[in-house]
């Protein structure tokens, strides 16, 4: 399914924020890297998927009506064999009637576990004055206690992006420090400019996270994505 068709099919159904299966297709529509994802209704469902995606995998629940996953115990790490998939989905069903019990559940996410990296946020925000505003910096305490991020307002350059990634002071993790390895800096700035590609073409994208991406020695994955609408 394309972007135009997620986007006025959650407007119909009065959504505003993409669940993130959507989200993820909408990435990938724009070349964005992502987990491999599928959207299992059972618990027979979500172990065959495990299968054919390939242990460890991470199962998250999808509803219109949670928007902060881990907030409501769900999302699962790490599940290596199909009774662990099978617990956990039991489990994050639980979870989130407990923590809203009028929750709509659409289903459960399976997917592929990323391996663990340093990681990078790419956001953008709808500014009332300034239009399709893009954002980048590092995971963690860089982005919220730090506030170490830069900003560009959109259609962005290649130059741009690049020089959105070296500005932040932690820039020296990302190019390899001491224990940390160097990441691959193309592949942000590649996601920079399709996010800005996105957000560009769907003026009706209001805010935007890719948070956390991944992004290793070569290539990068984005692990969660949210796109809210207007
Ligand atoms: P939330 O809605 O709470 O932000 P996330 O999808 O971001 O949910 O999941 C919470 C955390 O779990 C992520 O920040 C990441 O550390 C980890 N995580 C989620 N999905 C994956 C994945 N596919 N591979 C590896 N880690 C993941
Ligand atoms: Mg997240």
């Amino acid at each position: 399914m394309n972007t135009t068709l997620i986007i006025s099919q959650a407007r119909r159904e009065g959504r505003k924020v993409l669940l993130e299966n959507e989200a993820k297709t909408i990435c990938m529509e724009y070349a964005i890297p992502v987990t491999t994802f599928k959207l299992a209704k059972t618990a027979e469902e979500a172990i065959n998927f495990a299968e054919q995606i390939g242990f460890p995998v991470v199962l998250k629940i999808v509803s219109p009506d949670i928007i902060h996953k881990s907030d409501a115990g769900g999302v699962m790490v790490n599940l290596k064999t199909a009774a662990e998939v099978r617990s956990a989905y039991g489990k994050i069903l639980e979870n989130a009637k407990r923590y809203n019990s009028t929750a709509r559940i659409v289903g459960i996410l399976v997917q592929e576990m990323a391996a663990p990296s340093t990681e990078v946020i790419v956001g953008a925000v709808k500014d009332p004055q300034f239009g399709q505003t893009l954002m980048f910096g590092l995971g963690g305490i860089f982005v919220e206690l730090l506030k170490d991020v830069t900003f560009k307002v959109a259609p962005i350059t290649r130059e741009d992006a690049q020089e959105m990634v070296t500005k932040v002071k932690a820039y020296p993790l990302l190019k390899g420090y001491r224990n940390t390895p160097p990441t691959d800096i193309d592949a942000i700035v590649n996601i920079l400019l399709s996010t800005s590609k996105l957000v560009m073409d769907h003026p009706e994208i209001k805010e935007l996270d890719l948070n956390p991406i991944l992004v290793y020695e070569k290539g990068a994955k984005t692990v969660d994505a949210r796109i809210i609408l207007e």
